[in-house]
């Protein structure tokens, strides 16, 4: 059989690229190293924007809730901001597996093959192009383009000569709980505390009864690492803190890594495009990429397709890709909340950022807050900011610029 795409992966990125692609006729072949599309976390914290790329709709089975409001708490004095829908737009639950599958089934039903148990090793190249990948130790798998859609620690990325940021990476752990009691479905938490570290704890209730609860991490230095508690041991904790948890028995475990640094230098060359977590294209502050991976999936499905109709896979050709994604409006939002990321654990090395939190929860307006938040303050908030919150923006500034003395840029 010959392809006009291999896919590695089938996480969002990767599934999304092979509906699109298969559905505009491109012969698709995608690799799993699980035995399953839904071995993947995918998370499920969602924007409107993804709904809209699924095509689902808010009403549908792939939608498990919709939050009224979303809280940012402290765990250690209950100081909370409360970001309502007015300024949040509109945030959903997604049933993941569901979205998953969907997502196979489409492409399956346009032609496309899915390989599981199909371990990515290293790109193949001719000529210096990237015509294919090797997997399982031998197998190998040829089409004009490659996709590296196979998630933080891209074997495509590392064989195909791309550079990926070795730090600032989140780390995560999700448990699905079932069996709690009371709990308000239409709100979302966040927490920030002392045993979370750099990073949150987050609630996201589907129900009264079922609630995922989960942890993200960005390690800072060896030492104060060290002196967190493990995140299982957080997520058992706050399990019995956490109105309405107690009684509930953890029905799923699951984990990942997240990249927090924006996108990487460069992302596509002559025969291959890395798309999703591999390419950096994550919401770096929130580790939020779902939405990000969708949309990034759907802009690689164009240009293959594009690509394919001009026969044409050289670097300038795939490069289109990039040079479009990276003018979006997402793409900026990802760079933008990446120099944030970025400064705020060069802050953290030298200074508590808890600290820094704790004076964010209790004096920053929510407006404010979610602005900086998604990468989107204009000078109407960094005026707010100047104007209203300066002991606040000095103090941690000057924390900031100690950091940078001695860590360097
Ligand atoms: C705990 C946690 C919670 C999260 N919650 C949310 C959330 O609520 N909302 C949100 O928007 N984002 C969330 N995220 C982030 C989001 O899940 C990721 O950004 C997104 O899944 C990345 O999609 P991807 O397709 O790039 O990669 P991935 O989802 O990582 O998928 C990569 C796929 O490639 C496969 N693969 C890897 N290596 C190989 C190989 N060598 N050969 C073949 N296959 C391979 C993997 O098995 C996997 O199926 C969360 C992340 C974590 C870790």
């Amino acid at each position: 059989m010959t392809f006009d795409i291999v896919i590695a992966g089938t996480g969002p990125a990767g599934l999304m690229t092979a509906q699109r692609g298969a559905r505009a006729g491109l012969r698709t072949v995608v690799l799993e190293k699980g035995a399953c599309v839904t071995d993947s976390l995918m998370g499920e914290l969602v924007t409107d924007k993804a709904l809209r790329l699924l095509r689902i709709r808010p009403d549908s089975e792939y939608v498990g809730n919709k939050y009224s409001a979303i809280v940012g708490e402290s765990l250690d004095t209950g100081a909370n901001i409360v970001v309502d829908r007015n300024l949040l737009g509109s945030s959903y639950l997604l049933d993941e597996d569901l979205c998953q599958l969907l997502m196979r089934d489409r492409a399956v039903a346009d032609g496309a093959e899915f390989r599981y148990n199909a371990h990515v090793q290293s790109v193949v190249r001719d000529n210096g192009s990237v015509v294919g990948v090797r997997y399982n130790g031998g197998e190998e798998v040829r089409a004009p383009l490659t996709v590296g859609a196979d998630g933080s620690f891209s074997r495509v990325s590392d064989t195909a000569g791309f550079t990926r940021p070795k730090w600032l990476l989140s780390y995560g752990v999700r448990w699905k709980l079932a069996g709690c009691k009371g709990v308000d479905p239409d709100v979302a938490y966040f927490y920030v505390g002392r045993d979370v570290g750099l990073g949150y704890l987050w609630m996201y209730p589907r129900s009264e009864t079922e609630v995922n609860l989960g942890i993200g991490r960005v390690p800072t230095t060896r030492s104060k690492q060290a002196q967190l508690p493990s995140m299982m041991d957080v997520l058992a904790k706050y399990k019995k803190v956490i109105p309405g948890l107690e009684p509930a028995r953890v029905v799923a475990k699951n984990g990942g890594v997240v990249p927090c640094a924006g996108l990487i230098p460069r992302f596509t060359d002559a025969g291959v495009a890395l798309c999703g977590n591999s390419a950096g294209q994550v919401s770096s502050i929130v580790g939020g990429g779902v939405t990000t991976c969708l949309h990034a999936g759907t802009l690689l499905a164009k240009h293959a397709v594009r690509a394919t109709e001009e026969d044409d896979f050289s670097r300038e050709s795939i490069r289109r890709y990039e040079s479009e994604y990276r003018k979006t409006h997402l793409a900026r939002n990802i760079q933008q909340t990446g120099k944030g990321m970025w400064a705020v654990a060069k802050y953290s090395m030298l200074n508590d950022p808890l600290k820094a939190a704790e004076t964010v929860l209790s004096t920053l307006d929510a407006r404010t807050l979610n602005a900086l938040i998604q990468g989107t303050a204009g000078v109407g908030e960094m005026f707010t900011l100047f104007t209203d919150f300066l002991p606040t923006v000095v103090r941690i500034g000057l924390g900031y610029l100690k950091s940078i003395a001695v860590t360097g840029l």
